[in-house]
């Protein structure tokens, strides 16, 4: 395979789609030399096979707002690959969702299922229909017409959907509700269910919590203890918020959290009862994180992102791009010596080239944040059980998890100067159970 010839293939075939393409080109650009080891990879075209989702649904979704008028979204699911199990993966609701977006999302999440060490292929959803300002009927109508449409294509043992930007345990309990009264069966098939109806304990707190365990492994490599140690944040959504308990929990200073209009500053690091303070208000009232620095009084960014700020460690857990070139130079300048990524795909290609060539920790979403999907794994191995397991059971097998997924990065990661590039460890990792997978069950 000669990567840049494929990527080149990739461009004109799928042009407009520059969210794909990037996350195309990052993996391919790692596992180059190790895919080209194995002649019988290119015989049976796996990078293309690969690369390419195995289908794409996408439709249109009818619904009706609060006074009467009929609405409009797109939606989607890609079903990636399901080599290694069947396919999972989030469902987004944003104004920005878009083929490209999750298309990438769901070829990423392909290699980050991979490393969690269960059996799960790799999937994406979602739609332009953006819950920011929707009555609670509005939000289940949706999720309701959405559903109507997908519920075929989905299953336990085919395609098990779960949250995402948008989408938390309001949508996936309308979701999963309407795909039962559908498909008439009870099995799970959706993650991040409420605990009532077969969710797991620990599924909320997984993303965050696990991207914490991921930056304590990647810490104790150099010898470097968290406490007092000051951490910027972005979003203030599921991600962010389980990031920030975890670190007041162990000592660290959780300096700003985000959301798309601006950024607060707390120096001094956030409380725990002021983080209470933004779980009720992003879960309960649904406001915007300006409203923290006007209940505290503390520097609120208007429009910016968290990176200006002096920080230690960086857990970006908003969005894609959200850490460009200029941002990690900023970064870097400012001390900033590990990033942990909480979202998928924050930084930019120039941003994770300036980490990697600056020698900090940095770890890829791919890997940081495999906790969430783990413990919707976990959830699916519960409910096939009929069996639910306590908190202390599903936090013991995440931090397991976790530490096995660094363990795969510094195995397949380590240089030849001794430092750890857990981008390519990562990438070959997850590349190297699909690949098997794939060779062992025919061109398909
Ligand atoms: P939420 O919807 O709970 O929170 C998203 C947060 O990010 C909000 O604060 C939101 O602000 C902010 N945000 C979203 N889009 C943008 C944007 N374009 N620019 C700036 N800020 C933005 O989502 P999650 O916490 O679940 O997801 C966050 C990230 O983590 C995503 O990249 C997701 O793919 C990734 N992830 C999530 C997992 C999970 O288990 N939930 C698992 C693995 C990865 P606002 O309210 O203003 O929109």
């Amino acid at each position: 395979m000669n990567a840049s010839e494929v990527i080149s293939d990739l461009k004109r075939r799928f042009p407009g789609e520059p969210e794909y393409l990037q996350a195309v080109e990052e993996v391919l650009g790692s596992i180059e030399d190790v895919y080209n080891e194995h002649p019988e990879f290119e015989k049976y075209n796996l990078v293309e096979r690969l690369c390419i989702p195995d289908r794409v649904f996408m439709f249109r979704v009818s619904w009706v707002d609060d006074s009467g008028k009929v609405r409009t979204n797109m939606a989607y699911r890609i079903q990636h690959n399901n080599a290694i199990g069947p396919y999972k993966g989030g469902v987004r609701f944003h104004s920005s969702v878009n083929l490209s977006i999750l298309k990438f999302l769901a070829f990423e999440q392909t290699f980050k299922n991979s490393l969690t060490t269960l059996a799960m292929g790799g999937a994406k959803g979602g739609s332009d229909f953006s819950p920011r300002g929707k009555s609670d009927m509005e939000i289940m109508r949706f999720c309701q017409a959405y559903i109507s449409e997908l519920w075929r294509h989905i299953g336990a043992d085919t395609d098990v959907p779960a949250g995402d930007i948008g989408v938390g345990a309001r949508e996936v309990g309308y979701m999963y509700g309407m795909y039962k009264k559908m498909a008439r069966e009870n099995t799970g098939t959706f993650t991040g269910k409420g605990i009532e109806f077969g969710g797991s304990l620990m599924r909320p707190e997984a993303t965050g919590y696990g991207n914490v365990y991921f930056l304590l492994n990647m810490l104790e490599t150099r010898g470097i203890d968290i406490k007092g140690k000051r951490v910027a944040i972005s979003g203030s959504g599921n991600v962010a918020t389980y990031t920030a308990k975890k670190l007041l929990s162990l000592g660290a200073k959780v300096i700003t959290m985000s959301d798309s209009n601006g950024t607060i500053y707390v120096p001094e690091g956030i409380t725990e009862e002021q983080l209470d303070f933004i779980f009720t208000l992003k879960n309960v009232y649904r406001g915007r994180i300006r409203e923290f620095a006007e209940e505290y009084g503390c520097e609120y960014l208007e429009g910016k992102r968290p990176w200006g700020c002096p920080c230690d460690i960086a857990m970006p857990s908003a969005t894609q791009n959200e850490i460009d070139g200029d941002d990690a130079d900023t970064l870097l300048a400012n001390g900033c010596f590990a990033v942990s990524e909480g979202a998928n795909m924050p930084s930019t290609p120039e941003a994770v080239h300036k980490f990697i060539e600056a020698r900090i920790l940095y770890a890829p979403g791919k890997a940081a944040n495999a906790g969430g999907v783990s413990v919707s794994g976990l959830e699916m191995a519960q409910n096939s059980q009929k069996l639910s397991w306590t908190a202390e059971e599903v936090d013991q097998r995440l931090r397991g998890i976790m530490k096995e997924i660094h363990n795969k990065c510094l195995i397949y990661g380590k240089q030849d100067d001794g430092y750890t590039n857990y981008v390519k460890g990562a990438n070959i990792a997850g590349f190297m159970k699909v690949a098997r997978a794939m060779m062992a069950q025919g061109i398909l």
